[in-house]
């Protein structure tokens, strides 16, 4: 949108960054589903997972620097690829007191700040909602200097989170280059970045397993399709097409983790975490298996009255209570799409050479 969109194509003139203008008008033009809706998708329990790893993932890094904070000290994070605003209620939840959100899609941005405004709203009226401080920018996150459109330039985030986006930077070097000092540069050290992105070593796997002549894998809820050669792969640019159903169709690229890595560690940033969700789902599920119960519980219930509908039956023969089956009842095709991702965590160091 707007200004970002414009500086786009002219870098993609340039030959940098001709896939953002793309991305940003397909989630310019995703129509916001109400509940009902929601419900009914074919990947409605795989909407559920994602935000239960999004939530255990920021509980996890927000305890840490609740630890590390005296008492008073402000709690301040910035939401790379915002979105719609599907976090929003996470960082109320993290008491944090100021939030930066930022995304290029205009039209998204603009649903994340209503959406802001009715959390202030329903706070002023309730005792116990928190009250955050929040600025809005549309803008492409690989292009510009963020910090340069805070209220605040010098301000300093305790941290970062770029939730299902941060792949879109590897389209060329200059734009990854661009994300990762973004992510890092205004981060105190001992803050965090913390990011879910597709596992590209799962991606080539499954390519793999599809047939030596095969550029296209998936099933009945996502498909993966490669546009550029694969043997051997290039570290920028590896394109390939993302559907998923009913939410996603745009051009992504493979991350080449060695890279992600690499550069982090320019920016100040040391790798602590590297978990692919179905390892992650291991590890957290003690801690927090009553929050997933809670996020698909109740409404497991409610999308099971859509079992009698045809295009629903897959709920109906993964029911809640069948073992092995993560909690929340994935289908089998929701599991292989949710497993294609990965959370990471890097922390931010005192300069370039501890990390
Ligand atoms: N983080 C949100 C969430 O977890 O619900 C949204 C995730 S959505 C899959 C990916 C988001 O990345 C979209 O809102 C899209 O507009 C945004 N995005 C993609 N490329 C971007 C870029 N170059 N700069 C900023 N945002 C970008």
């Amino acid at each position: 949108g707007g200004g970002g969109e414009d500086e786009t194509q002219e870098e993609g003139a340039a030959g940098g960054a001709a896939n953002t203008h793309v991305v940003a008008t397909h989630y310019n033009e995703l129509k916001e589903a109400g509940r009902k809706d929601r419900q009914k998708s074919k990947i409605f329990f795989m909407r559920n997972f994602n935000n239960w790893i999004k939530s255990q993932l920021i509980n996890e890094y927000m305890a840490q620097i609740k630890q590390q904070k005296r008492v008073g000290d402000a709690l301040r994070v910035l939401d790379m690829c915002c979105g719609k605003g599907g976090d929003l209620l996470k960082w109320e939840k993290a008491s944090i007191s100021h939030l930066i959100c930022t995304d290029i899609a205009e039209v998204s941005i603009e649903q994340c700040q209503r959406r802001y405004q009715d959390i202030l709203r329903r706070a002023e009226n309730s005792k116990f909602s928190n009250k955050f401080t929040a600025e809005f920018f549309a803008c492409d996150s690989t292009l510009v200097r963020l910090r340069e459109r805070y209220k605040d330039p010098s301000l300093q985030l305790n941290l970062v989170s770029c939730q299902f986006a941060f792949h879109y930077c590897f389209e060329s070097l200059a734009q990854a280059d661009c994300m990762m000092r973004n992510a890092a540069e205004c981060l105190k050290p001992g803050g965090f970045f913390i990011a879910t992105i597709p596992d590209a070593y799962e991606i080539i796997r499954r390519l793999k397993a599809a047939g030596p002549e095969t550029r296209r894998f998936g099933n009945d809820v996502y498909s993966i399709e490669f546009d550029c050669e694969t043997d051997p792969l290039p570290l920028f640019g590896a394109k390939y097409q993302f559907h998923l159903e009913g939410v996603v169709d745009c051009p992504e690229f493979l991350v080449h983790f060695p890279t992600l890595v690499k550069l982090g560690r320019k920016y100040g940033l040391q790798l602590i975490r590297r978990s692919t969700f179905s390892e992650y789902y291991k590890e957290t599920l003690p801690k927090g298996r009553q929050l997933l119960q809670r996020m698909s519980g109740l409404e497991t219930v409610q999308a099971q009255r859509y079992g009698s509908d045809e295009q629903f039956s897959h709920i109906r023969n993964f029911p809640a209570t069948q073992r092995g089956r993560p909690l929340g009842t994935l289908s089998k095709s929701e599991w292989e799409a949710a497993t294609l991702y990965l959370v990471c965590a890097f922390k931010k160091c005192k300069n370039s050479w501890d990390a």
